[in-house]
């Protein structure tokens, strides 16, 4: 099982929040770095990135990981993610409780299983333990719903004056639902476009509620429309900087607290 032991410092000036968009293909991962060198993981790609992944995390220096998060059971974000496991010492692990019958969700409880690793419930109200100077939140799953996208963890990160907030695939429901339970607590400079720029996503109101600066779109080649017009156009009518993992690569935003450096691939 590896490589893990090397001690090559994670890349961190102190100062800076790191939140690394992987570009992944059509797929989500997430990368997030404190300023006093804590790292979490929000999901890993699907499973033909698993090398891709270790090699990311290789480049950013990172050999452990503090906090991993699998926002939901489908492939295209914990494909990676039994590997990655396998490879690096993990602190915690969170997954909404939600089951699924796949291979691919059963490699990812065998990893776990195999670290002696027990999953803790991703829901609503939890604040995750990472970096004193750093607030990670769950907003959601609100409630228990059927079906896995909108039992999607949803992270909010908040450092000093700038957050972050990573939907997964979090759909309308879900998104009605935080806006109900969390109100103006959604409000967040960056936003991940939910769902690969799904049109079951990233609604008016929803939108209306963050009201970020900039959004990511975590997107690759695929044949379901993602991004979806409709969601292009509700970014653009608010004027909402938009970045893309097809068009830009991995894209890192950067945070010293105040403001936000965005750095793109091409
Ligand atoms: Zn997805």
């Amino acid at each position: 099982m590896g490589t893990s032991e090397d001690t090559k410092p994670v890349v961190t000036n102190n100062r800076d929040l790191r939140v690394i968009f992987l570009d992944v293909g059509q797929g989500a991962s997430q990368l997030i770095i404190t300023p006093s060198g804590k790292t979490m993981l929000i999901d890993a790609g699907n499973n033909d990135k698993e090398q891709t992944m270790i090699n990311y995390l290789h480049s950013y220096g990172v050999s452990r990981l503090d906090v991993v998060i699998g926002s939901h059971p489908d492939a295209d974000h914990i494909g990676g993610l039994d590997r990655v496991i396998k490879e690096l010492p993990i602190g915690k692990i969170y997954m909404p409780k939600i089951m699924s019958s796949t291979k691919t969700f059963e490699s990812v409880l065998d990893a776990v299983a195999s670290k002696n690793l027990k999953v803790k419930t991703a829901v609503t109200d939890i604040d995750i333990d990472l970096d004193n100077q750093v607030k990670v939140q769950l907003l959601a799953p609100v409630k228990t719903y059927d079906d896995t996208n909108n039992m999607c963890a949803v992270v909010k990160i908040t450092y000093k004056n700038t957050s972050f907030l990573l939907t997964a695939d979090a759909e309308s429901k879900s998104e009605q639902d935080m806006i109900t339970s969390h109100g103006s607590d959604l409000k967040s400079d960056v936003m991940l476009v939910g769902h690969h720029g799904s049109k079951s996503s990233t609604t008016a109101r929803f939108l209306n509620a963050v009201k970020p600066k900039i959004a990511v779109i975590q997107v690759g080649e695929n044949k379901y429309g993602h991004p979806t017009k409709p969601v292009l156009s509700r970014l653009n009518k608010q004027g909402i900087e938009v970045y893309r993992n097809d068009l830009n690569g991995t894209v890192e935003i950067d945070s010293d607290g105040s403001t936000l450096n965005v750095q793109k691939e091409r």
